[in-house]
C-alpha cells in the first residue's frame, strides 16, 4: 500500500539485481513479469500497455488500457492471473483514452487515480474522462511507495503536455508511455523535435543496458531501442524538412529512401500492416509538418490579444507577444507560439489540431477574454 507521497529533491539512487524475464500469455493479453512484483502486460487489442505493480493486498497499475467492458474484462483476467488483490491505484502517462480508458471502471472499484497536473487544461465536458482523471496530480517530481518500492513520477511534456514518466529503480524498469514505442512513430507531440529528443534522453538517464524500458505500445525493450529511436526521430524530421523546402507533398515524401528506412524501424518486427498503411504513414508525415508550416491566417494586428486571463481553475494564461509573435504560457507549466486560424481560435504550434486557445470578441473586436482548450486525442 501507499505508506507516503512526498515531493522529493533528489533521485534516490539504488542497486538493482539481476532479473529473470519470463512471459506467459493468458486470456490473450502476455504477461511479462520483470521482477518479484513488477510485470508488464502487453496491450495489443486492448489499448495501451500496462504496468502492475504486486503489493500483499492490492494492485498499482501504470495505465489502464482503452475504455469498454471487452477491454476492462480482459485487463481484469490477466491482473488475476498474477493477484487476486484489489487495484489501489492506476497512474497514466497520459490522458490519452487508450491509456486512460479504464480510469472510470478503477475508481468506480475504489481506485485512486494520479495523473500530471496539466490534465486540468482538458474541459471538463470530455466524456472520455469524467472526474477521474484528477484524483492526485504531480505538478513536481512525486515519489510514491508501494509494495517497498520507490516509484519516481516525473511531469514531463513531450508526446502530450500532460506526460508522466514512471521510473522503479529496484525493478530497473522505466515506463515512458507513448514517447517511445516498438511498433509505431515517430511521436513528435506537443514540445516537437526537441522536447521529444530531451525526453528520450531522459529516459536514457535514468537506464543501463540492462533496464527494462516499457514502452506505452509494443514489445518490452532495452536502452539501445530507445537511442536507436531517437536517432530514427531526428533523421525522420530532418529528411521531411528538407523535403518540404524541395516542395514534394507528403504523398511524393513516401518514396525517399531515408524516410523508408525509419518508417521500417518504427514498424517493428511484428504484424503491423495498420501503422504501414500510406495513408497512416502520410497522416504522420502531415503531423510532422505542421510543427513548422506557416501561419493559417494572418493578423496584422497581434498585440491586442495580449493579457493575463484568468482560467475557471484558477490559473493564469498570459498571452504575449515576443518578436511579432504571439505566445501562451500558463503556471509553471508550458509556453507555445499561438498560430491564428481565424481571428478568435488560436491553436498551439506543434501540438495536436484540438488545443486551442479561444477569444472572447465583443462587438467592437476587443479582446475580453481567452480560454485555453486541451482536447485529449
Ligand atoms: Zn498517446
Amino acid at each position: 500500500m501507499i505508506n507516503r507521497i512526498k515531493k522529493v529533491a533528489c533521485l534516490l539512487l539504488l542497486v538493482t539485481s539481476f532479473i529473470t524475464v519470463a512471459t506467459q500469455s493468458s486470456h490473450q493479453i502476455a504477461v511479462t513479469q520483470l521482477s518479484k512484483n513488477v510485470y508488464a502486460l502487453n496491450g495489443q487489442g486492448f489499448g495501451s500497455n500496462v504496468g502492475v505493480v504486486v503489493d500483499d493486498d492490492g494492485l498499482l497499475l501504470i495505465d489502464a488500457m482503452s475504455p469498454g467492458e471487452k477491454n476492462h474484462k480482459a485487463l481484469m483476467a490477466a491482473l488475476r492471473t498474477i493477484s487476486d488483490k484489489p487495484v489501489k491505484f492506476v497512474i497514466n502517462t497520459h490522458a490519452h483514452r487508450d491509456h486512460a480508458g479504464g480510469n472510470q471502471f478503477f475508481a468506480d472499484l475504489g481506485a485512486t487515480i494520479i495523473a500530471q497536473s496539466h490534465v486540468r487544461y482538458i474541459p471538463k465536458t470530455s466524456n472520455r474522462y469524467k472526474a477521474t482523471y484528477n484524483q492526485i496530480l504531480a505538478a513536481d517530481h512525486m515519489t510514491i511507495t508501494f509494495a517497498g518500492l520507490t516509484i519516481d513520477l516525473y511531469p514531463k511534456m513531450s508526446h502530450t503536455h500532460h506526460d508522466l514518466i514512471v521510473h522503479i529503480p529496484a525493478a530497473d524498469v522505466v515506463f515512458t508511455g507513448d514517447n517511445h514505442a516498438t511498433d509505431w512513430g515517430p511521436n513528435i507531440g506537443a514540445t516537437g523535435l526537441k522536447g521529444q529528443l530531451a525526453l528520450l534522453d531522459f529516459v536514457m538517464s535514468l537506464t543501463t543496458n540492462a533496464s527494462h524500458v516499457v514502452p506505452g505500445h509494443g514489445e518490452v525493450t532495452n536502452k539501445a531501442h530507445v537511442l536507436a529511436y531517437k536517432q530514427h526521430t531526428k533523421k525522420w524530421y530532418q529528411t521531411i524538412a528538407n523535403l518540404y523546402k524541395q516542395g514534394k507533398t507528403p504523398a511524393q515524401m513516401l518514396d525517399n529512401a531515408d524516410l523508408q528506412q525509419s518508417i521500417a524501424f518504427f514498424a517493428g518486427e511484428g504484424d503491423n500492416e495498420g501503422y504501414l498503411k500510406p495513408e497512416n504513414i502520410q497522416r504522420r508525415i502531415q503531423r510532422t509538418l505542421s510543427g513548422f508550416l506557416p501561419n493559417a491566417i494572418v493578423i496584422d494586428d497581434l498585440a491586442h490579444y495580449q493579457g493575463l486571463y484568468i482560467q475557471q481553475d484558477g490559473t493564469n494564461l498570459i498571452v504575449k507577444l515576443i518578436n511579432n509573435k504571439l505566445f501562451a504560457k500558463v503556471d509553471g507549466g508550458f509556453m507555445a507560439q499561438l498560430i491564428p486560424t481565424n481571428e478568435r481560435t488560436f491553436r498551439l504550434r506543434g501540438w495536436g489540431e484540438n488545443e486551442v486557445v479561444e477569444f472572447t470578441l465583443s462587438p467592437t473586436k476587443q479582446v475580453t477574454n481567452a480560454t485555453l482548450h486541451i482536447e485529449a486525442i
